[in-house]
């Protein structure tokens, strides 16, 4: 299996700090930067060496994903055990004793479980992956961990077409500012009490038709009840959609995941299924009903969509404001190990478009999106009430290139405030076909 210069540079960047005797390292890595078949290569390299290896996974059904992957990279299943953590946890003292210990999402690795096995084999090198490397909240994995690397980040991996580009909307249908928390995370039952007293399920309908109509949805929501409200609306208003959560039955599962992929089904509601690494089927929109606090759910799931594709762009719909507290997919972020210093630095780095919704850095003058020019610094994002507060009058594009008449680039102009001649020196410059009236002038601009 070929692997890409920047996941053979971080390879050999993990290698370095175990020559350097660093026992336990963090690997950092974007989202959809591939980083199982880095763990492959790493656990084939290992195996072909005899060195037992153990990989530690989040979540059951990972197991069976990850041994195709390592069988496709040649390790040799001899010498390694792939497991998920309660299981592995059980067994710890049957367990061979591993020279490697490879973690898959190591932002767990605090809690009880994975400490438990990592503190039974003292000699092993621990490697842990993620792209997040941080608590429930905040603060670094220093506590585990004495050296973070990082690979590229998700901003890097749009510009290269490992990911698609996406555009990120805000339309906050649900105030979730006075949401209480424990252990890190919103109280569920202050999450369902709000969400249902929410008129919000018309309105995602609604919304999902003016941004991502068409598009193959995944909808991440709060609750069963929840997931299955939103799965009806869209029904009600005769777009094809399911409900998916933990308890469906793995044929109905299957069955349902399967008519996803063909496009039988437009609108995929789910609780907590399609979350960390789960095979999640292809998709072009990702709708956000579940406000977290978590930083790696927030990425996880509304980076679902951004798988690349050419010519995609990904739609982002948050309507709990999870990007008031965690900001965009690809914001570039400061990592560290200490426990507790670590910041959310991207906080209030975003913005909310008024023209168009679209989330924008928050230093942007104008928005990318639309061409709205920012009048100054906005606070918290306003509640809307279960409706949109304005028609959207934007054009979809922020780069003229996307235009295909002459309309088009007379409006994205406009937007542009530029001059009239702008959109005639355009259209000579793109071969668009410029109205009659215009041609005089078009003859005088093209001699210059
Ligand atoms: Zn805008």
């Amino acid at each position: 299996m070929e692997l890409r210069e920047y996941q053979n540079e971080l390879i050999n960047n993990i290698r370095n700090e175990i020559i350097k005797e660093k026992r336990t390292i963090c690997a950092v890595l974007g989202c959809g930067g591939g980083k199982s078949v880095i763990q492959g290569k790493i656990a084939q390299s290992a195996t072909q060496k005899k060195n037992e290896v153990l990989f530690i996974v989040h979540r059951k059904e990972l197991c069976r994903q990850i041994e195709n992957t390592f069988r496709k990279c040649g390790v040799d299943f001899d010498y390694c055990t792939v497991g998920m953590v309660q299981t592995l946890c059980r067994r710890v003292t049957k367990l061979k004793e591993p020279k490697l210990i490879l973690v898959d999402e190591c932002h767990h690795i605090l809690s009880n479980s994975y400490r438990k096995i990592i503190d039974s084999f003292p000699n092993a090198v621990v490697v842990g992956f993620t792209a997040t490397p941080v608590r429930m909240n905040e603060g670094g994995l220093g506590d585990v961990f004495e050296s973070l690397i990082e690979s590229v980040s998700t901003k890097w991996l749009i510009e290269n077409h490992y990911l698609a580009p996406y555009k990120y909307y805000g339309v906050d249908l649900a105030d979730t500012r006075n949401l209480h928390t424990k252990n890190g995370e919103f109280i569920p039952d202050e999450v369902e009490h709000l969400m249902a007293r929410s008129v919000i399920y018309g309105s995602t309908v609604e919304n999902w038709r003016k941004f991502a109509d068409g598009r193959q949805t995944i909808v991440y929501c709060s609750s069963i009840n929840t997931s299955k409200e939103t799965a009806q609306a869209f029904q009600e208003a005769g777009i094809t959609a399911a409900h998916l959560d933990g308890t469906t039955g793995k044929a109905e599962r299957d069955r349902t995941v399967a008519d996803f992929r063909s496009g039988k089904i437009k609108v995929l509601c789910n609780v907590d299924l399609f979350g960390e690494g789960f095979d999640v089927p292809d998709c072009e929109a990702v709708v956000l009903l579940r406000p977290t606090r978590s930083l790696a759910l927030h990425i996880q799931q509304s980076m679902r969509s951004m798988r690349y594709k050419e010519g995609k762009t990904a739609i982002i719909l948050d309507h709990v404001g999870n990007y008031t507290r965690h900001g965009l997919p690809d914001d570039e972020r400061e990592w560290t190990l200490e426990p507790k210093k670590q910041k959310m630095r991207c906080k209030s780095k975003v913005k909310t478009c008024p023209n168009c919704f679209a989330v924008v850095p928050a230093g942007e003058p104008v928005c990318p999106n639309c061409g709205y020019r920012f009048k100054e610094e906005r606070k918290a994002p306003e509640v809307i009430e279960g409706v949109m507060l304005q028609e959207i009058s934007s054009l979809p594009y922020y780069d003229y290139k996307k235009c295909r008449t002459f309309e088009e680039l007379d409006r994205f102009r406009k937007a542009k405030k530029y001059k009239f001649c702008w959109t005639i020196h355009r259209a000579l410059e793109m071969h668009i076909p410029i109205p009659d009236k215009y041609s005089k002038l078009a003859d005088r601009l093209r001699a210059g």
